[in-house]
């Protein structure tokens, strides 16, 4: 079930914080239940030792059976009970840590909708799909399973530490000695680690989005073979992330391997220290004994300390992506009032996509009346496509203003904004599901039937009842199983359902066969009926009804009128025309050969 009214709030840090803030209880119960869990590990070594200084104080037969079985059983519940709390621990960890992944994936995905476009342009999807997936996974562990261990650990080696010092100081000073000093050694030695997993995970951003790109490029790659640069950007990248992991793991086990000596080597002192202190009778034969077996196992828990301290580290990376997704700019949504009336108008707007490329617009100013057809020309790069995008608000302009109806629309609630208008681009997204599904997206409310009927309007009911299961056929990833054209026309039906008062259109017949074309016009002819319609014009011909034209050239409107007014007094619109009318000529010539 989703979950809804979730906020994660921005600042310093905290984005993440707030998610996990709100799995507190469970954590701290599960780490409660690892430390009692310890705790409770440590029974069977006290009744060990207490059985040996019996068997070594009388002979067998003369210990009352009470005395000699009752430790025993002591020993087997604190072990039975170290592994219930341990269970019950991790149990509640992985609840938590479960909570916590789905409750950080929710929250950036509605983040993700909340951020202008311009935020996208700066990612790639591979960046992205790392975040979501693997760093938001990253958490799973360290949660679940790095942060109670910690603790647990670390309250295991107190009490150990505690008993045994009350038990012999001079043992237990043998005993745990080398166990700091091996703490301290892998602390500086982890420097370099920290700085090889950082490198790592900007790596593993690129190698995401060389995988994307491989797979996504495959068919080019097919077709070129290994020289084409996504093959090999994918094999480089593999190619450092190999040689990366290996450095990394050579800075992470050589210093461990040595770690690992520190542990043992505290036998050295409590075999020969002991064994004089039984001589002379300083203590009995059952804390000897106690003490080594202690002395085995006391320095064990420093791996998982260990392996927190990596896990910290990853943990550190990862967090910091994800915040930096949280707490990004929101597009500013300051308005709260609705749309009302439907005449766009631009004001002087200026607008750049930030990445040192220039302004896109320079000073464009428009007005667009409600129910008026009004088509952007002009040659590639003159900022159709921008303005068009800035209209609906996919971007704040950098300067100047746009208005619907009378207030900015920087004024009104996006989810208003964004209902009063459709959209048909050139490149149709769909998704891989079923027709009806990706129909559906047009307005989620309707029915079955009215699916259908937009589905005739738009010419598309005969192509999708050819289809192995009809609107019930799976048309694969972004459409892939349907050509060009019933894509496009399948947007169209998505439009009619939505039904928004204001059109873009992305000329979306330019690069369509002539016999999809036919279909295409009768369905878009069927959409944009008493409709403001933005139309960017890539051919000529079919604008020359517009009420009026735009043209653009280098981010400025450089000429408007209608059709006849521009072929009169604007140069470049009559180059335009004049290019289009023979290129018309040339295909004519063409076909008749
Ligand atoms: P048109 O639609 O007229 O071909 P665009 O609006 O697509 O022109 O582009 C206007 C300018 O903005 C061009 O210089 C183009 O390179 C630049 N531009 C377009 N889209 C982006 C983008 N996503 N990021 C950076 N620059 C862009």
């Amino acid at each position: 079930m989703i979950k809804t009214g979730q906020t994660v709030k921005k600042g310093g840090g905290k984005g993440f914080l707030q998610v996990v803030k709100k799995q507190r209880a469970r954590l701290a119960g599960s780490i409660a239940f690892a430390v009692l869990g310890q705790g409770a590990g440590l029974v069977p070594f006290f009744m060990i030792a207490s059985v040996i200084t019996l068997l070594a104080a009388r002979p067998l037969g003369a210990i009352p059976s009470g005395e000699l079985y009752l430790p025993l059983i002591y020993g087997a519940v604190g072990l039975v009970l170290k592994h219930v709390c341990m269970a019950v621990s991790s149990g509640l960890s992985h609840v938590a840590a479960y909570d916590v992944l789905y409750d950080l994936r929710l929250a950036i995905s509605r983040k993700l909708l909340r951020l202008p476009l311009g935020y996208f342009n700066k990612r790639t999807s591979g960046q992205l799909k790392k975040v979501m997936s693997e760093d938001v996974e990253q958490m799973e562990i360290f949660l679940a399973h790095n942060l109670p261990d910690c603790l647990g650990a670390v309250m295991y080696m107190l009490l150990a530490a505690v008993a045994l010092f009350a038990v012999d100081w001079r043992m237990a000073l043998a005993t745990t000695a080398f166990v700091p000093l091996g703490f301290v050694f892998i602390m500086v030695t982890m420097g370099r680690g920290k700085e090889k997993t950082a490198q790592w995970f900007t790596l593993a951003e690129k190698l995401s989005h060389a995988i994307i790109e491989y797979i996504q490029g495959m068919q080019v790659i097919k077709a070129f073979g290994h020289t084409t640069t996504s093959f090999l950007k994918f094999s480089e990248t593999l190619e450092q992330g190999n040689l990366l992991e290996n450095e990394t793991s050579r800075c992470w086990y050589l210093p461990m391997a040595v770690f690992a000596v520190f542990l043992t080597l505290n036998m050295l002192c409590i075999v020969p220290l002991g064994a004089v202190l039984l001589g002379q009778n300083e203590i009995s034969l059952g804390t000897y004994v106690f003490f080594i077996l202690m002395g085995i196992g006391f320095g064990s828990p420093m791996w998982v300390l260990v392996q927190f301290g990596r896990g910290m580290v990853s943990n550190r990376e990862s967090q910091v992506r994800i915040d930096a997704i949280l707490e990004a700019p929101d597009l500013r949504e300051t308005g709260e009032r609705r749309a009302a009336g439907w005449d766009v108008a631009a004001q002087g707007v200026v607008f750049s996509y930030g990445n040192n490329g220039g302004k896109a617009l320079d000073g464009v100013d428009c007005a667009i009346p409600e129910h008026s057809f009004v088509a952007l020309v002009g040659p590639s790069g003159a900022g159709k496509t921008t303005l068009a995008r800035l209209l609906p608000r996919f971007w704040d302009v950098s300067g100047g203003s746009i208005r619907l109806g009378d207030t900015d629309i920087r004024d009104i609630k996006l989810d208003d904004l964004m209902a009063q208008y459709g959209f048909i681009f050139q490149n149709v997204y769909l998704y891989n599901d079923t027709v009806l599904a990706n129909l559906r997206i047009g307005n989620p409310r309707a029915t079955d039937e009215e699916i259908k009927s937009a589905a005739r309007a738009a010419c598309c009911h005969e192509f999708i009842m050819e289809l192995p299961q009809g609107y019930d056929s799976v048309i694969g990833e972004r459409g892939s199983r349907i050509s060009g054209g019933e894509r496009q026309r399948l947007s169209i039906a998505r439009a009619l359902l939505k039904n928004a008062p204001i059109l873009i259109l992305d000329e979306a017949t330019a690069f369509i066969d002539p016999e999809n074309e036919v279909l295409l016009q009768q369905s878009i002819n069927r959409l944009v009926a008493n409709k403001t319609l933005v139309a960017i014009a890539h051919r000529l011909s079919s604008i020359v009804a517009a009420d009026q034209i735009l043209v653009l050239d280098q981010g400025r409107v450089v000429a408007r009128g209608t059709h006849k007014e521009l072929l009169a007094e604007s140069h470049l619109y009559k180059s335009m025309w004049d290019a289009h009318m023979a290129a018309q000529a040339w295909t004519l010539e063409g076909d008749a050969c």
